[in-house]
């Protein structure tokens, strides 16, 4: 697949390290004028006389005027990450002097790279297929362990293996199909139906293995949304605060407007919990303000888990039971803590204890806390993955992460369907065949063997970040 998507004759340039000052900073150059440019702009040596896979010392040098000392790096066609000859420069890291390299290698030739087109190139050049692609910018992208464990195994092809033995297996299937046909006029069927549903049932399980692991798949990428609600000064914020401990918080409040939601992120076994305290949400009033509660509202609804913080001295049971009422959503997990222990008296717990039957309806965990003493928080926490995940995470495992993979996992899935009931009730080959062609192509268009939509590739490579 040679540069089939676009004529590629520029030679293109970017910054491949972090915007910033850094100890040394890395400018990526590829195409096939790439060696010949940076040899106009290295004053030791002839580059283009160097062979492949070597590290160069020296000068760079404009029109006399030295920029810096630099190491370059050569890579020939085909043994590099783009499939075409590139350069890596290893400068100073100063955002200035990589700026004058850039300019330079510009001047020399190269044009400036587009997000995510050195990848693109690799892709397009049969280096990468589209899953690996794209597991370069979850990689770049991953903020926990497990993100970075499944990026890389999708990196090295996991996913991309499953997928293409799914197709062989389809492959076989739909051959025998069309042999069927091909001698349809004297009413033979070769294939053997029974094993033909078979291997269709196989396959279709494999898809919908697939299909389920996006779940867990989504959880590992983006999280889970916790929601913490309950009446004011039940000791929201309080918990919150507790809950970050710093010793095993990462905290990236995400400012939005100044009476929006704040969200934190908390880490558990690999998971990233990302904690929203909707502590102010009754006290509307005004404009802005209702905003900001209807977008705390849009966040409570759509929560994988809300967390009801309630005050034992205060709240009755009465009070508790009619809020989840209003808050739980369906298909939400449900965590209700009981707060302020410490100061609750004997007749308190004992009419907390006996009420907890009715708290613990449809599986809802109760906890009893101190937030401000920080007792039962460890065990809180230690909680929080067994509410997402009914197994420990198995990385070794293939598990999607991908919408659009998701989505084209799904086509498969209703064509393998249509396909299964239609030998079930015996239709005829030709038609049967239509569907698997459906189900193969759905496959193909996840790896990018089959490119239906091509503007596809810019919406994927756009995310990535230039230089890369
Ligand atoms: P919010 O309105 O739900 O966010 O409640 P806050 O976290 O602001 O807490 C309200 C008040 O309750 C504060 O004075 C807290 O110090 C106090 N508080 C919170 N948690 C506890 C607790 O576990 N025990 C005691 N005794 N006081 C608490």
């Amino acid at each position: 697949m040679q540069n089939t998507l676009s004529g590629w004759d520029d030679t293109i340039v970017a910054i491949a390290t972090p915007q910033g000052v850094g100890a040394i900073g890395v400018i990526r150059l590829s195409g096939k004028d790439a060696i010949a440019i940076i040899d106009r702009l290295f004053a030791s040596k002839e580059l283009t006389k160097q062979a492949t896979h070597t590290l160069h010392v020296g000068l760079l040098k404009e029109a006399g005027i030295v920029i810096d000392e630099v190491v370059v790096s050569l890579y020939k066609n085909p043994k590099s990450y783009t499939g075409e000859d590139v350069v890596e420069i290893s400068c100073h890291g100063s955002p200035y002097v990589q700026q004058q390299v850039v300019e330079a290698c510009i001047r020399m030739g190269a044009r400036m790279a587009k997000p995510g087109e050195f990848t693109q190139r690799a892709f397009l050049n049969g280096k990468l297929d589209l899953t690996q692609a794209e597991a370069v910018a979850d990689l770049i992208a991953a903020e926990t362990e497990a993100v970075h464990q499944t990026a890389l195994q999708q990196m090295k092809g996991g996913f991309s293996n499953d997928i293409k033995q799914l197709r062989e297996q389809l492959i076989h299937f739909a051959a025998l199909i069309e042999l069927e046909l091909d001698f349809g006029e004297e009413d033979v069927e070769f294939a053997d139906r029974k094993k033909l549903e078979d291997l269709v049932d196989e396959i279709l399980h494999s898809v919908q293995k697939l299909i389920r692991s996006f779940k867990l798949g989504n959880i590992i990428k983006n999280g889970v949304t916790t929601v913490i609600a309950g009446r004011p000064n039940a000791g929201k914020s309080t918990l919150l605060n507790a809950l970050l401990n710093e010793e095993r918080a990462i905290v990236t409040a995400i400012a939005g407007t100044t009476r929006d939601t704040i969200e934190e992120k908390l880490v558990v076994n690999g998971i990233a919990f990302r904690l929203i305290d909707t502590a102010g949400i009754r006290e509307a009033t005004d404009v802005i303000e209702k905003m900001g509660i209807e977008k705390s509202m849009e966040k409570i609804n759509s929560a994988g888990i809300l967390m009801y913080v309630f005050d034992v001295n205060t709240n009755t049971e009465k009070d508790v039971l009619d809020d989840l009422e209003k808050l739980q959503q369906p298909n939400q997990q449900v965590l209700i803590v009981a707060n302020k222990i410490d100061t609750a008296d004997k007749a308190q717990l004992d009419q907390l204890h006996a009420g907890i039957h009715a708290f613990n309806k449809d599986n809802r965990q109760v906890f009893e806390i101190s937030a401000l003493n920080k007792t039962q928080i460890d065990e809180l926490v230690n909680y929080l993955p067994s509410l997402v995940l009914s197994e420990k995470i198995n990385t070794g495992q293939t598990i999607v992460v991908n919408s659009r993979h998701y989505a084209s996992l799904l086509d498969c899935e209703t064509s393998l369907l249509k396909v299964q009931s239609g030998l079930r009730s015996g239709i005829s080959g030709d038609l049967l065949a239509l569907d698997i062609r459906h189900a193969l192509q759905a496959l193909g268009e996840i790896t990018g063997e089959i490119l239906h939509d091509r503007d596809i590739l810019g919406t994927i490579f756009g995310k990535f970040c230039i230089g890369k």
